[in-house]
């Protein structure tokens, strides 16, 4: 950000969340609001408790608030207005202040979409690794196109809650040799940086046909990316989902639709600078 455009008239935004080691919405919206002009600033707010952030978002009149976690579900209770998807999700990833008043988002589901933007799910059997936020936003989508679930989590017991919603059964490894599955999605941390090796999944179980997308957007290529490309399968980074996400984000508060390719394009460039300076995001 160039800091001799900040002046008193710039907007502030933030993104909340705690401990907020990871997050890159900084990075990825100034770098939209230099390319589209906008005067905003966004500025990382960690903090563990979401009255204390509420009551600074209202306080600084803080106008766009990318939210993360632990605070997409504690959110809730503070919004005036909620979205079709938070009210179906309970979770919250976006706060636009409108007069005083805060409306929640979830774009999660819009990068969701916009990742599997040229892969058919309908019909298909799917895979979802893990059971918390990110998986919900991810069957939701999935459930919306009528694909079948097949849910694989550390805790098996969390997944019950989430079949009753979506659908579809609880496996394990041994049964999921017997399976034939069309794509497959990594919603939990592991290979995250700095556990770079690690995959949720043993490679045995990638094969050519399928489509592989990982949640995960540092490292930029997962392991078990890694591992899906060298079977031949089609690899969706978390990379694409973060920055769509970000990008309708920021088309909400400014009222249009700014997802063009030139602006992802950007964004992608802009992400993966920053990663290779600091070889994690
Ligand atoms: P969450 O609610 O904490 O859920 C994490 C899930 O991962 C849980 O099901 C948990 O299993 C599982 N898990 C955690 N550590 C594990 C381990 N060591 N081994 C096996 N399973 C493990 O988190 P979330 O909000 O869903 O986020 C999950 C991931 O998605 C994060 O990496 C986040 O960065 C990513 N994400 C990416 C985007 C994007 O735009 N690309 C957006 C949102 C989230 P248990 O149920 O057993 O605890």
């Amino acid at each position: 950000m160039n800091k001799k455009n900040i002046t008193r008239l710039t907007t502030l935004n933030a993104v909340i969340g705690y401990p907020l080691t990871q997050t890159q919405s900084p990075t990825l919206h100034n770098a939209i609001y230099d390319a589209l002009n906008i005067n905003s600033l966004l500025m990382a707010f960690p903090h563990p408790d979401i009255n204390a952030l509420i009551a600074a978002i209202k306080t600084f009149n803080v106008a766009l608030t990318a939210v993360t976690m632990p605070h997409k579900e504690t959110v809730l209770p503070h919004l005036h207005h909620l979205s079709e998807t938070v009210t179906a999700l309970k979770a919250a990833n976006t706060i636009i202040q409108r007069d005083g008043e805060l409306w929640g988002y979830n774009t999660d589901v819009d990068g969701i979409e916009h990742a599997f933007r040229h892969i058919t799910l309908t019909q298909k059997n799917t895979l979802i690794i893990g059971a918390g936020g990110a998986a919900r936003a991810m069957a939701y989508v999935l459930k919306k196109h009528q694909a079948h679930i097949y849910w694989l989590n550390r805790t098996p017991d969390k997944t019950h809650e989430l079949i009753e919603i979506f659908g579809g059964q609880t496996i394990n490894h041994d049964t999921l040799n017997d399976l034939t599955v069309d794509i497959i999605i990594n919603t939990t941390p592991v290979g995250m940086y700095p556990d770079i090796h690690h995959s949720p999944l043993p490679h045995k179980f990638l094969r050519h046909h399928q489509t592989v997308f990982d949640m995960i957007y540092n490292p930029l290529e997962t392991q078990l990316l890694a591992d899906a490309k060298k079977v031949g399968a089609k690899t969706i980074s978390g990379i694409e989902m973060f920055i769509a996400q970000g990008i309708q984000q920021i088309s909400l508060w400014q009222g249009e639709n700014l997802h063009t390719p030139a602006l992802e394009h950007l964004a992608q460039n802009v992400l993966a600078i920053k990663s290779t300076d600091e070889t994690k995001i």
